[in-house]
């Protein structure tokens, strides 16, 4: 048969589809996705959370689609410190996704002072957002990993300071002992964001140590399994990532520290964008690839997870490890 023809019937096919049912939209599971506890798990990365669409910054409305579209394609939210821990107890058909909030801003997380005095999360931050989220799909959950700036500028500091949008300082070390309390992660992402390739190894151990100190002082005796480069910029030690001690000369206080996770700012050279499934020799969770989420990209990303049959999927039973089938 000619081509022409060949094209001419399949328009023809098509229409006919499109008259007696809705076409698969494309990407859309049309039956049940079989296990496969070897594929990828996209760990998503945001930053600001607001008013509209740029580089750094994904408008509020959008942020809740993002959610909706992970829902309905069938993933559930899991911490790092679960990825890295390979504690991924998901019902069967679901597929785990990893959501991380870089730099602390207000529009992540903004509280409200309610009439009575008490506090409470402004609805239009990601955390009031998240919450209205799980709130209306259960089995959500509340497995986001922040990685926080204790004392950075421009409000970065514990999501917000000093007034900027409305936020009073003193409502810094509530915000980390809400998130610890409703099941999110801390990360740290260090003091100030530092550039750590430009740093002495006395200065990295600081943005670091500074930085744990401050959540410690907020959430005493919180584990920070996971670290974020800022920027993702290796220091010349890269050692000090992984584990070190720094010594507060104010207090005498000695921090010491053991990260299990270190997340990059992008993809990886031997991961590429996406992360391996935990249970991949190939996994390496000091070199965590992230995705930002910015545009269409998620979209993308999760059609072409399940075109290429790359995608996680859960076979609900965590003592076994499911491997695709032939
Ligand atoms: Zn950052």
């Amino acid at each position: 048969m000619c081509p022409a023809v060949v094209a001419l019937l399949s328009v023809a096919l098509t229409a006919v589809g499109a008259a007696t049912s809705l076409p698969p939209r494309a990407g859309a599971q049309t039956s049940p996705p079989r296990p496969n506890e070897l594929g990828r798990v996209p760990i998503l990365e945001y930053h600001l959370i607001g008013d509209r669409e740029s580089r750094w910054s994904r408008e509020r409305g959008t942020f809740r689609r993002d959610l909706e579209l992970l829902h309905r394609r069938g993933y559930r939210p899991v911490t790092v410190a679960e990825l890295v821990s390979r504690r991924l107890d998901l019902p069967a058909g679901t597929s785990p996704v990893v959501v991380t909030f870089d730099d602390a801003s207000p529009g992540q997380f903004s509280f409200i002072r309610r009439a009575d005095g008490t506090l409470v999360p402004d609805p239009t931050s990601a955390v009031g957002i998240w919450l209205d989220f799980a709130k209306a799909h259960p089995g959500w959950g509340t497995k986001a990993t922040f990685c926080v700036l204790s004392n950075a500028t421009y409000g970065h500091a514990f999501f917000g300071d000093k007034g900027i949008n409305g936020q009073e300082t003193a409502w810094r070390f509530p915000k980390l002992q809400f998130l610890v309390r409703r099941g999110f992660e801390l990360c740290n992402h260090t003091l100030w964001h530092g550039k750590l390739d430009r740093l002495s190894d006395d200065e990295v151990r600081a943005q670091i140590g500074r930085a744990q100190l401050a959540i410690d002082s907020a959430v005493p005796g919180y584990r920070v399994r996971t670290f974020a480069l800022p920027l993702g910029l290796w220091p010349r030690n890269r050692g000090l990532v992984r584990g070190g001690s720094w010594t507060d000369r104010t207090s005498g206080r000695t921090m010491t520290w053991t990260h299990d996770a270190v997340l990059e700012v992008a993809g990886t050279k031997a991961a590429g964008p996406v992360s391996y499934s935990p249970h991949d020799p190939r996994f390496d969770p000091l070199s965590l690839p992230r995705v930002q989420v910015v545009g269409k990209t998620l979209e993308t990303l999760l059609d072409r997870l399940e075109r290429t049959g790359q995608r996680y999927v859960s076979d609900g039973d965590p003592r076994t490890v499911a491997k695709p089938g032939p």
